[in-house]
């Protein structure tokens, strides 16, 4: 029988993100079509295959002239709509009526918008002086053809697929997307909807997992359930090395139940660690068989949620080549005091409030791991490090918020 350690020494937390990440080798690039590409990673910069804007063109609805006509009446020559230029030069003295995003004519420098002329058909009265460049947006203004704009590393966010759908780029390389394998361990576990007999509950953590991988981006296949028997663990756990990554929920720990380690270890996946000095969430384990990354999170919801945001989210965005795979941490000031625990990182559940001097972290009531409903209420995970005594009130500390916790 193949044994594993049975007393974790605790990594830090940031010990232990570190040696996640560098077991991370990132996948292979992929072409993706720029519709299909929405929360992916791209790992090749891309350039604008267009100037942008492409032509001259209007910021407004108004006149083209030129700013030396200016005041005084001009000869209405043309009407241009946006998407159908005219192909006539602005003479001196002479202006054409434009809509935003249209081709502003050659020869003209300026345009006055509707709302500062009198049109009267034929002519337009000018009331006042444009100056040069007013209401003209240059050719390349925004990005010239062949610049990059998204760099390799970033992540597709829709403000960046409008960039890069704008520089007339159609075609991306794109990290492939991590398959999943999620495994829930627990002979009491049942679905929502079934009846509970004497000592079962609900299963959450594989639809939690689920969750969040497919929101960092990864593709995962429907959560199983296995129950505490060597037999049932085997079989799943050797179907889930052959994904990219397994995660198992439950099992990690160090009682007569919890097979999960014994089974990866007698499958040939190395243990990387067991045991981080946090709270909650400690006996998780990291390890790996090959390529593949086998995350073991702790049974109690609470305690999944945290070393999935903490470790697992990070290295699916580090498979498919993120610039920036760390938790996206945010600060914010304590709303009480907190205690600190002398060598565990506390990760607490807290509102959010949004005062005009910043954002307060008010932690809730009742912080054991296995307390899931009560977290429903919280926006964030609170980040107390360990020390010595007390956080004052008014402390600045980091936190993860809970509605982007796949770091997207
Ligand atoms: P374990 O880590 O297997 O010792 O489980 C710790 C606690 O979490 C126990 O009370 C389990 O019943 C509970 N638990 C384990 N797995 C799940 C799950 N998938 N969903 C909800 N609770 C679970
Ligand atoms: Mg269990």
């Amino acid at each position: 029988m193949c044994t594993v350690r049975a007393v974790a020494e605790l990594l830090t937390v940031e010990d232990a993100l570190a040696r996640v990440l560098e077991h991370v080798r990132p996948l292979p690039s992929e072409p993706v079509e720029l519709a299909d590409a929405a929360n992916r990673v791209l790992v090749e910069d891309a350039r604008a295959a267009v100037d942008l804007p492409r032509f001259t063109s209007s910021a407004m609805d108004g006149f083209a002239l030129r700013a030396a006509d200016t005041p005084g009446t001009l000869p209405v020559v043309a009407r241009v709509a946006a998407g159908r230029p005219v192909d006539r030069r602005l003479e001196a003295g002479e202006a054409m009526a434009i809509s935003t995003g249209g081709v502003v004519p050659d020869g003209a420098d300026a345009v006055v918008p509707i709302e500062l002329v009198r049109d009267e058909g034929d002519t337009v009265v000018v009331p006042k002086v444009a100056p040069p460049g007013a209401n003209v947006r240059p050719r390349g203004g925004d990005v010239r053809e062949g610049e990059v704009v998204v760099p390799a590393g970033a992540l597709l966010t829709p403000h960046r697929l409008a960039a890069l759908a704008s520089a007339g780029v159609a075609r991306l390389l794109c990290g492939r997307r991590p398959r999943v394998a999620i495994v829930s361990t627990g002979t009491e576990l049942r679905r929502p909807g079934e009846t509970l007999r004497d000592g079962e509950i609900y299963e959450s953590n594989g639809l939690m997992l689920a969750a969040l991988v497919a929101g960092s981006g990864a593709l995962v296949g429907a959560p199983e359930q296995v129950e505490d028997d060597a037999g049932s663990h085997e079989a799943a756990l050797a179907r889930g090395l052959e994904a990219d990554v397994l995660v198992t929920s439950g099992g990690v720990s160090v009682g007569p139940h919890d097979l999960v380690r014994h089974t990866l270890a007698g499958l040939g996946a190395t243990e990387v660690f067991w045991g981080v000095a946090m709270r909650p969430g400690k006996p998780l384990s990291f390890a790996t068989r090959g390529d593949t990354l086998v995350f073991g999170l702790p049974g109690n919801p609470v305690s999944s949620l945290v070393g999935a945001v903490l470790f697992l989210v990070p290295a699916l965005r580090a498979l498919q080549g993120t610039a920036h795979p760390e938790p996206p941490f945010e600060t914010g000031r304590l709303a009480a005091p907190a205690m600190r625990r002398a060598s565990r990182d506390d990760f607490q559940r807290a509102l959010v409030e949004r005062t005009g001097d910043g954002v307060r972290l008010r932690v809730l009531a009742g912080q054991e791991s296995h307390m899931i409903a009560r977290t429903a209420a919280a926006d964030a995970l609170v980040h107390i490090p360990r020390g010595e005594g007390e956080l004052a009130a008014g402390a600045v500390v980091r936190y993860l918020a809970l509605d982007g916790a796949a770091g997207a």
